[in-house]
């Protein structure tokens, strides 16, 4: 309708590009509502932001955005989603960013951080300044932004690119979760491209079913707009979503676009054989795991898909650095590895390369999240006990559940109880595994990855599997990176 917005209580349907221009801020917390700020009540999983409409026009806001109808005193704006119109209004109120970058999304229940820090690696070493949003940190380079959730909300989101390119940036690589897509959260970017890794079980205590998990995945390539979609063939969902997206497709796999012709991966790094458009190449590199076959093919796709020279990309994957993805941090009798592992296939995937790499016996030791997906703890101990000679189970973040129960689950899954040793002190168990590990040997510490906190009832308490293991063993910890 497009009328004024009066200072009284009243509800009028507009559009929000008109609000926008007088506004001082936006924002999703009616903590953080300022004077002359524009509040959006959004309905979460836990709180409803139709209910703080009070406290936001206590605070001055301008106006406030919701889905039904409230009584307020401010003038209230009616959108059919909320969460929508944020993503829009963010996008508008930081002078629309993502269309002045080269924005690449990547979706998947694995690798996504594998594959931004590949794409970034290659696009460095091109000359071009690229930032990085995911599950680590937020970054330009060595400048790091923030942190937070592995996709931010909808003006997190738009504010960092807006960041970004006021930093120089030319190209940004994010890893956009399945939450993120459900929730609009990076709505309404228009990508340069967007990836597709893989789908296996993970989250089914916020999707329910592997359905609506593949849903929300594929909207990223349904509902957003992108030059190219570059997605796996050798994925069962990888497989049907290219039965419902459109445009210009890239496949990678055993017969994709490009096509995985060999890849051999040993203790000291990998090689991979490819073949793109008539032609064959090799890249060699530092990382570790079968799984990496698919990741460099991805960031390869995308790659030789933007023009890039082969020796440069060959140049750039050489030497890369993953905090917490098969990260080797102790080498010399026996090995010790990282890895942020926490869901049954990526347990599966770690150890079968572990196993494959241990001249000895393999160690195991891990625990799973508490508060989240309870489902998954079975098929994890199943998977530790398909590969690991000895698994030492012990808390990953139990949050607010009693770690022993969470060990329990796991427990359930495993059924050659003597292979399991249970010591629910994490700095505990990973020495246990040190003092057990023999010449040959390899200690896989699973879970956490790079996270430098565990958190129990409420409080993260400074924690990281790296320091510890250093602290046990000594040395600096630095193998395999660049
Ligand atoms: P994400 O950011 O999607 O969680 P990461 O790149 O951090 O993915 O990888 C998480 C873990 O999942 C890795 O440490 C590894 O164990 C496993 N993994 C990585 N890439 C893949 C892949 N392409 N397929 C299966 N498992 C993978």
């Amino acid at each position: 309708m497009g009328s004024n917005p009066t200072p009284s209580a009243s509800v009028l349907y507009m559009d929000l590009s008109f609000i926008l221009k007088r506004v001082k801020g936006i924002t999703l917390n009616s903590k953080e509502v300022k004077k002359g700020y524009l509040f959006f009540a959004i309905k979460g999983t836990r709180f409803d932001g139709h209910n703080f409409i009070r406290e936001a026009e206590e605070r001055g806001a301008y106006a406030v955005v919701v889905e039904r109808p409230v009584s307020s005193k401010v003038p209230v704006i009616i959108v059919e989603d909320t969460r929508k119109a944020l993503g829009k209004s963010a996008h508008e109120f930081f002078g629309k960013p993502s269309e002045r970058l080269n924005v690449i999304g990547i979706t998947g229940t694995n690798g996504k951080t594998t594959t931004t820090h590949l794409i970034e690696k290659i696009l460095l070493e091109a000359g071009e300044k690229t930032g990085l949003i995911g599950t680590i940190y937020y970054r330009l380079g060595e400048k790091i932004l923030g942190s937070g959730r592995t996709t931010p909300d909808q003006i997190t989101w738009h504010r960092t690119l807006k960041e970004f390119y006021e930093l120089g940036a030319k190209n940004v690589v994010a890893e956009i979760s399945s939450h993120a897509l459900d929730q609009y959260r990076v709505y309404p970017t228009r990508f340069e491209a967007v990836l597709f890794t893989n789908l296996s079980q993970d989250h089914l205590d916020y999707h329910k079913t592997m359905e609506d998990y593949f849903a929300s995945k594929a909207k990223l390539f349904t509902e957003y707009e992108s030059k190219v979609k570059i997605i796996n063939a050798d994925d069962t969902y990888g497989k049907r979503l290219l039965k419902i997206t459109h445009g210009e497709i890239i496949t990678y796999g055993k017969k994709g676009d490009l096509k995985i012709l060999n890849f051999r991966t040993d203790f000291r790094g990998s090689a991979l054989r490819i073949a793109f458009k008539g032609k064959e190449y090799e890249f060699s590199t530092n990382l570790i795991g079968d799984f990496q076959a698919y990741n460099l093919s991805a960031a390869i796709a995308y790659a030789l898909w933007k023009g890039i020279e082969p020796d440069l990309i060959q140049r750039a994957l050489k030497c890369v650095n993953v905090p917490g993805r098969f990260e080797v941090v102790h080498s010399d009798k026996f090995t010790v590895i990282i890895d942020y592992a926490h869901t049954p296939d990526a347990v599966e995937n770690v150890l079968r390369t572990a196993r494959k790499l241990s001249k000895g016996k393999l160690i195991s030791v891990f625990g799973a999240g508490g508060n989240r997906d309870r489902e998954k703890r079975p098929l994890m101990g199943k998977a530790a006990e398909k590969y690991s000679d000895l698994i030492i189970l012990t808390s990953d973040n139990p949050r607010d559940e009693e770690p022993e129960k969470i060990i329990e689950d796991i427990l359930d899954g495993i059924s050659e109880k003597d292979k399991v040793i249970i010591e629910a002190d994490r700095r505990k168990a990973i020495k246990k595994a040190i003092d057990m590990a023999k010449e040959g040997d390899m200690v896989a510490i699973l879970g956490k990855g790079h996270e430098d906190y565990q958190e129990i009832k409420g409080v993260k308490y400074p924690f990281s599997d790296a320091q510890v293991v250093k602290e046990i063993l000594g040395g600096d910890g630095c193998i395999g990176k660049d």
